[in-house]
């Protein structure tokens, strides 16, 4: 029996049933693939049905106001997913009017779409024979074949994709690109894959070598910056201001104005920081708290932020907006700024 056949029978068995899988409607794949990039199913899952609640078609995902779009988005983190999904679905009405492409080369054409999501699309949807190759499949790959070329190098990168192709079942691409990636997600996973129960033992080679906790592998460390960032929840009278960010990670999303160092400084010495005195000149009243520090990961990002509240006699800058304390969850928010409201809410 071939590798495709003991996938596609061992899918046969093992699959989950997802909303996603059920249809061939290529937008709704299409919004799965992007929620799903970075995100664990489990957490996905509620997302996508939200989205197809509140779009059930590609115009009234263009259609709809970019404040709602990363309101509904708020705690999957990567927002630029969400601010490509809704820049693609404008494409798709202005380009190809309002019909989702129905071929790789269109589909790559979408924002935020790579080679990975293209194959997708193109295989679930309209039965394209392109292979996919993420993270799960290529964990499958280099184990089974024993593939010790690091796989984020462009040797390594041509290497998987060249074989993932030419193992792809061409009658059948869209079942066999769903197999090999359930397979990576339930079977072969990261931290102590299901060798003993595995209907790929007797052929891996990472197995019959005790290679498997060493593949796949990767070459490069990403550095990772530290960012000191001081929050300033500025009141009056029940009021805050918050202001939309034009760019970065967190475009689109709201937050306080904030305070950025390069290093871990106390309060005495922010205090006195030009950057503060500058933001306040005479308008403090009193400083009421300063929270803990709340450490948020992001791939090449550890940041360290305190939330200062502060209440003062008047507003000085005119670059935020002011709102109301109990209407702040309006706004779309990072998932940092959300934990520390929520921190408030059960205080
Ligand atoms: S034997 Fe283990 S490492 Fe090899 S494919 Fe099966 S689960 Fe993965």
């Amino acid at each position: 029996m071939d590798f495709s056949d003991i996938l596609s029978q061992w899918y046969a068995i093992n699959k989950r049933d997802l909303p996603w899988r059920s249809t061939v409607n290529p937008y709704y794949i299409w919004l799965s693939e992007i929620i799903l990039q970075q995100t664990r199913v489990n957490q996905g899952l509620p997302y996508y049905l939200k989205f197809i609640d509140a779009f059930p078609a590609v115009a009234d995902l263009a259609n709809a106001d970019e404040d709602l779009v990363l309101k509904l988005w708020q705690g999957l983190g990567y927002y630029s997913r969400a601010r490509n999904l809704q820049f693609s679905a404008k494409l798709i009405l202005s380009e190809f009017g309002g019909n989702f492409p129905d071929n790789h080369a269109d589909i790559l054409k979408l924002k935020g779409v790579g080679s990975y999501t293209a194959a997708a699309i193109s295989s679930f949807s309209f039965g394209l024979p392109f292979a996919v190759l993420d993270g799960n499949v290529i964990r499958v790959l280099s184990r089974v074949f024993g593939i010790q070329t690091p796989f984020d190098t462009t040797a390594g990168k041509k290497q998987f994709q060249k074989l993932a192709q030419e193992l792809l079942d061409k009658k059948n691409p869209a079942e066999y690109n769903q197999a090999i990636m359930e397979f990576g997600a339930l079977q072969c996973v990261p931290k102590s894959p299901k060798c003993n129960d595995c209907p790929i033992v007797n052929d891996c080679i990472a197995f019959n070598t005790n290679t498997v906790s060493l593949l796949p592998v990767k070459s490069k460390k990403l550095k990772v910056k530290n960012r000191f960032l001081h929050f300033l929840v500025v009141n009056k009278n029940n009021e805050v201001l918050i202001g939309k960010r034009n760019s970065g990670i967190w475009q689109g999303l709201y937050e306080f104005p904030f305070l950025e160092f390069d290093e871990n400084l106390n309060e005495k010495s922010v205090l006195k920081s030009p950057l503060w005195i500058n933001f306040f000149k005479d308008s403090v009243k009193q400083i009421s708290s300063i929270s803990e520090e709340y450490i948020h990961k992001l791939s090449h990002q550890k940041i360290h932020a305190k939330f200062w509240e502060i209440d003062v006699n008047s507003f000085r800058s005119s670059d935020f907006k002011i709102v109301k304390c109990n209407e702040l969850q309006k706004y779309p928010v990072s998932s940092l700024i959300e934990k520390y409201l929520n921190s408030r809410i059960n205080d």
